[in-house]
Order: C-alpha cells, then structure tokens, then sequence
C-alpha cells in the first residue's frame, strides 16, 4: 500500500469509527464498505439521525464529489470558515481604512472577489499586495473534477468553476442549478440543459487559480452574499 492509500484507509477507519459511536446500534463498516457506500444514496446505509436532510450519493462514477458531498463538507466547516472570511475582509477594510484612496482600494477589492472565481496570479498580487494579503489567502489550485479537456466551465450565474461529472456540468450550489446553471456534453460542446445554448470553456494554465470554497460560499453566491455585504 502506497502512502497515499495508507492515508486514506486510515481516514475511512476512522471515519467508521466514528459513526459506529454516534450510532452505536448500526452495524460496523469496514473501511472498504464504507468507501463503496460513498457511491450508495446516503439514504440506504446512512442512519436518518445523522443523514438529516441529505440525500444522494457522495462519489459520482468519474470520482468526482457531487453537491451532496460538497454541501456535506460546507456544511461541516461552515462556521469556522464563515468566521474566517469574515475576519479576513474585516482585516483588509481596516488596512484600507488607514491608507489614502482606500476607499476605492477596498471597492476595487470587493469586486475583483465578485468578478473573478477563477484568476491567474499576476493580478492578484498587483491587488493583494498593499492588503498585506498573500495570494494563497484566498485562491488555490484548481481541482480535477473542475476541468475537463485543459477548460474550466464557469458557472454563468456566480462564475465559479462547476464542477464536472461523467453525466453532466453543474454549479455546486442548488441555487445556481436550479437558476439554469446546469449542462450536458453533446460531441465535445457543453449545452445548457434548459436553453440549448453552449458554453465557451476558459483555458487552465499552471497560473490558473480558483477562489477559495468558503469565499466564494460567503461572497459569491447570490444566497449567501453575507461577508462582503457590510
Ligand atoms: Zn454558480
């Protein structure tokens, strides 16, 4: 077993560990169970306590986590993201609270965030650098489920990186979704499900940088615009 692979079975131990805890009268998952139950509804082997309102599986075919997956995830760090983002943006409005044109500095900032889910790092260290922000503050590296073919599809409604499965294309938030942002492969072309337009793909390059799941969670996403509102 490579170290790689030793890392996960030993996350998937615990994992089941920890359920059988939270639910001492199911049965006990061996790790290789509980990663084949990835790719089972939640609502078949999952126990309804802790399950609550999710339902689906957590692993697509292409190995690609669905929006239950990444909803499960958000859901998990919500809060201490939350409050992460939210003093991160409150650092940078006090840096340019302090600076001459710090005003436009900080409306400029805002923007960029709103404006640009996927980025290269030149222009953001032209931006982040009297923020005393590093770039990795708020982007990182693509993920494999997002690009497909060298592209990245960005979501028309927030224009984040959607995520991509062997059956379709779509934003990881249900609002996007259900606003039209989902898409089929026809020969090669992504096609809006609802309209029938297609969507340009963009470039990845090594300089491609995405913003970061909890920015974009709190800034980006028309139902949740909560830390850059103030
Ligand atoms: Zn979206």
């Amino acid at each position: 077993m490579d170290r790689e692979a030793y890392r996960r079975f030993e996350l998937l131990r615990q994992a089941s560990a920890q359920l059988h805890r939270l639910h001492p009268a199911h049965v006990v998952m061996t790790a290789q169970e509980l990663e084949a139950n990835f790719r089972r509804p939640l609502e078949t082997w999952l126990p309804d306590e802790i399950r609550g309102e999710l339902t689906g599986v957590l692993l697509a075919l292409s190995n690609a986590p669905t929006r239950t997956c990444t909803e499960l995830l958000l859901e998990f760090n919500a809060r201490e993201q939350y409050e992460q983002t939210q003093q991160l943006i409150r650092r940078v409005r006090d840096i340019c609270k302090a600076i001459p044109e710090g005003d436009a500095l900080y409306r400029s900032f805002r923007e960029f965030l709103v404006l640009n889910g996927k980025t290269t790092r030149h222009p953001l260290r032209v931006l982040f650098q009297p923020l005393d922000l590093s770039v990795e503050d708020l982007y990182r590296q693509p993920e494999r489920h997002e690009v497909l073919a060298g592209k990245m599809y960005l979501c028309p409604s927030c224009h984040w990186p959607m995520t991509i499965t062997q059956s379709h294309i779509a934003c990881p938030s249900q609002w996007c979704e259900h606003a039209g942002s989902i898409f089929d492969l026809h020969r090669r072309q992504v096609i809006n499900r609802l309209d029938g337009n297609s969507l340009k793909g963009q470039v990845v390059s090594d300089e491609t940088l995405v913003l970061q799941d909890a920015c974009w969670k709190f800034t980006l996403l028309p139902s949740s615009a909560l830390a850059l509102s103030e």
